[in-house]
């Protein structure tokens, strides 16, 4: 079936380390091959071999209105036509800047980076600036990036993404990552307790996405604001995965909890590079003396990266009953899942919050990340290769969430929901 990826994916591991990017991880996790894209088109994905499959990671997470999304093209083309990267400002930065924050609760200044991994790592950054203190509380199975050392040593990459002992990686940081455990609030307060007036910030993922869609329990993220309030800290929503897609405001408007810095990747950029970090006044000002090298680097904010974020954003604010439509769409699939399921007499758990929904094949809401791997569960193998020869692609790994684009059809869900009985 997966002939000609098979062979790219040789060809790859010639020449880039341990084959292409990331998904080369997942599915090696159920003993698979990645599969090679040729292009992509809404709902759908066209593989390499031929095959049509019905995208349910969308680019892992961008593309909320779908590939190829007409406004998105139509702004790029046109910029990329005038110059892509100009080393001047231009319009556009602050013209997204300005939508961004009007979108979003509780912030009044935004700055433009890469990824969602330079976004975090600059929000932890400037917690520690901002507060003089060194330590961060984060949780085990939350992700905030790649490559930064002292997340990566305190936990999320420990199990899920396997880099603990990366070269370069040093010991030196480790010890100021504090980490707790997600849904723990006296877990949090004890960590403060043991920790006086040395915490610079909380980071968390307010919907714990990197665990399979995990949501906060009642109380859980107010707790965790009066917390940061008592003892002097500020709390970061790493909102990579949450931002622009649980609502226009993300997880703080869908909560009602205003963070101190916000975090964004993936949507902000509609499937171009763009992360960016915001906060409000008093705190983003910290950085206005250090100038531009602390803050960013050579293409960031670049003209083409912002008219694609720009379009997608304008879209978004526009679009008439866009989370309306999402909601209702995956609580649909929800639905027709749990049906199938249950029909097989398959022990399983339904994580969903908004449009991002998780299907885990055990009784736990909550990964046990001290004893779990990425993709060891019989259930879940069988299920994904079931669902893929189906022409249905979901995140190759046990606990991913599935993202679901607006592009996605009633008949498109119908058709998934009959597949997995
Ligand atoms: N934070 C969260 C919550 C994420 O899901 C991710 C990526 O999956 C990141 C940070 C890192 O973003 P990027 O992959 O754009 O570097």
């Amino acid at each position: 079936l997966y002939t000609r990826s098979s062979q790219l994916f040789a060809e790859a591991s010639e020449v880039l380390p341990g084959g292409v990017n990331s998904p080369v991880r997942a599915f090696k996790s159920v003993g698979g091959t990645p599969i090679f894209a040729k292009e992509a088109k809404g709902a759908y994905l066209y593989d390499e071999d031929g095959n049509r499959l019905i995208d349910y990671i969308n680019s892992w997470g961008p593309m909320l209105l779908g590939h190829a999304y007409e406004p998105v093209v139509t702004a790029v083309i046109e910029k990329a036509k005038k110059g892509t990267s100009f080393g001047m400002p231009t319009e556009l930065e602050t013209e997204i800047a300005k939508l961004a924050l009007s979108m979003v609760p509780g912030i009044e200044k935004i700055r433009f980076v890469n990824s969602g991994t330079e976004a975090c790592m600059s929000a932890v950054r400037l917690a520690r600036g901002f507060t003089n203190r060194d330590k961060i509380i984060k949780f085990a199975g939350c992700y905030h990036g790649h490559s930064d050392s002292f997340l990566i040593q305190a936990g999320s990459g420990a199990i899920t993404f396997g880099a603990p002992n990366s070269p370069g990686v040093t010991q030196g940081t480790a010890k100021d990552t504090l980490l707790a455990r997600y849904n723990d609030l006296d877990n949090v307060r004890s960590l403060f307790e043991a920790n006086k007036n040395e915490i610079a910030a909380i980071i968390i993922e307010p919907v714990a996405g990197n665990m399979g869609c995990v949501p906060p329990q009642e109380g859980f993220l107010k707790g965790l604001r009066a917390l940061c309030d008592e003892h002097g800290a500020l709390l970061i929503f790493d909102e990579v995965m949450t931002g622009f897609r649980l609502s226009k405001g993300g997880a703080q408007e869908l909560f009602g909890i205003n963070a101190d810095i916000v975090t964004f990747g993936k949507v902000i950029g509609g499937g171009l590079p763009v992360g960016a970090f915001a906060a409000r006044n008093e705190i983003m000002n910290y950085l206005a003396p250090l100038g531009p090298v602390y803050q960013a680097g050579t293409l960031s904010g670049n003209p083409l990266a912002m008219a694609a974020g720009l379009a997608m954003l304008q879209d978004i604010n526009t679009n008439e009953g866009l989370f309306e439509r999402l909601e209702q769409k995956t609580a649909y699939l929800e639905k027709g899942i749990r049906k199938q399921l249950e029909k097989a007499g398959v022990v399983f758990t339904i994580n969903r919050v908004g449009s991002m929904i998780s299907v885990h094949f055990d009784e736990r809401p909550v990964v046990d990340f001290d004893t779990a791997k990425n993709g060891d569960n019989e259930s879940f193998k069988k299920f994904f290769h079931g669902l893929l020869q189906e022409g249905i692609y979901i995140a190759p790994s046990a606990y991913e969430t599935w993202f679901i684009t607006d592009a996605l059809t009633y008949e498109d869900l119908d058709f998934t929901i009959a597949a997995v009985g």
